[in-house]
């Protein structure tokens, strides 16, 4: 056989394993999500969507590296048209991989700001998330408190919580650090951080919460939703233990707070291409921005939306206006720093 025919014989194998592959056409419009955030965070959003657009929404949940590798190997066959996930490393990661599309919107464009999208369009963030200091009322006084930097001084020996550093948050810190100090700098704060842990990292962000609550530690680094969880929880004990801490904005003379968004962009194969646009729109929109600060306590990426009585309450603050997307290229320098830093 010719290498012509070869080929024609290979592709006509994999046009029918395709349509064999391929999801039933649908009347009417839709739109297929892979997301990695929480079912519950999103799906009252696309209802809404749905009701207001009659647009279908299709959606798959999974871990992010799970289905970054799905987008990857289903290829052009992927019946998703929308990458959604809680974190910019991760969608830098995913356009490196090359599963996503540039997209330009002039809505997208107005309702979000430069430093929380891809200049290229490839992904757009959707909710803004603090990760300020919290730290013990009982212990400490805010007075003390100034810069992540100044959490490398001697004088917090033993007084620090943080989880590990396999957490794409705390990679994405170091990262912003390392955009504003380079490397070599930002390593030596490492080791002075990693001198202050009270006990090796271990749980999640809660974790570190209870465990300031618990006076294991003084204070940690976390996502504000997991504190505006535990304040409005059902649970008591989760109630008592953030009411004994609180939230400092470190950096406000400096470089501001380090932020992350979460986010969305278009798959590079997607076949409802125009229905992905709109949904990215919905949710950048004013009753979806509204519902990311109100239910989940995260900061909307939309600065004309005012934030819930929750995150009032901790005040306002100056945030870091590095583009998130350096979090991204930034992410193997900041694994190798907190690695040789020995952060566990
Ligand atoms: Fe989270």
């Amino acid at each position: 056989m010719s290498t012509v025919s070869n080929y024609r014989a290979l592709l006509s194998a994999f046009c029918l394993l395709s349509s064999l592959l391929a999801p039933p056409v649908l009347a009417g419009e839709e739109v297929n999500i892979y997301s990695a955030r929480k079912e519950d965070l999103i799906k009252p959003l696309l209802d809404d969507f749905s009701k207001q657009t009659g647009v279908t929404v299709n959606l798959v949940t999974g871990k992010e590296e799970a289905l970054l590798q799905r987008l990857q190997s289903e290829g052009a066959n992927t019946p998703a048209d929308v990458l959604l996930t809680s974190d910019a490393g991760r969608l830098a990661a995913a356009q490196q991989a090359g599963v996503l599309q540039a997209v330009k919107s002039e809505a997208l464009a107005a309702r979000i700001p430069a430093s929380y999208r891809d200049p290229a369009g490839y992904w757009y963030g959707l909710s803004v998330r603090a990760r300020p200091i919290v730290y013990a009322k009982e212990r400490v006084k805010p007075a003390e408190l100034s810069t992540y930097e100044d959490l490398a001084a001697p004088k917090w020996k033993g007084k620090i919580c943080v989880r590990s550093s396999d957490s794409v948050y705390n990679q994405s810190l170091v990262a912003g650090l390392i955009s504003h100090h380079g490397e070599a700098k930002t390593e030596t704060w490492a080791k002075g951080l990693v001198a202050n842990f009270a006990h090796p990292p271990k749980g999640g962000d809660r974790d570190q919460i209870k465990a300031v609550a618990a006076g294991e530690c003084d204070l940690t680094l976390v996502n504000t939703y997991y504190l505006g969880g535990m304040v409005n929880a059902q649970d008591a004990a989760e109630k008592q233990a953030a009411a004994q801490v609180a939230v400092f904005w470190p950096n406000q003379k400096t470089t501001g707070v380090h932020v992350n968004i979460s986010g969305a962009g278009v798959t590079a194969h997607a076949r409802h291409r125009d229905s992905a646009v709109r949904l990215l729109e919905f949710l950048a929109g004013d009753s979806a921005q509204r519902w990311y600060a109100d239910v989940n306590a995260e900061y909307p990426v939309n600065p004309a939306i005012p934030p819930s009585v929750t995150l009032k309450a901790w005040g306002e603050f100056k945030a870091d206006t590095v583009n998130v997307a350096k979090l991204g290229e930034l992410n193997a320098a900041a694994v190798r720093v907190m690695d040789r830093a020995g952060w566990k």
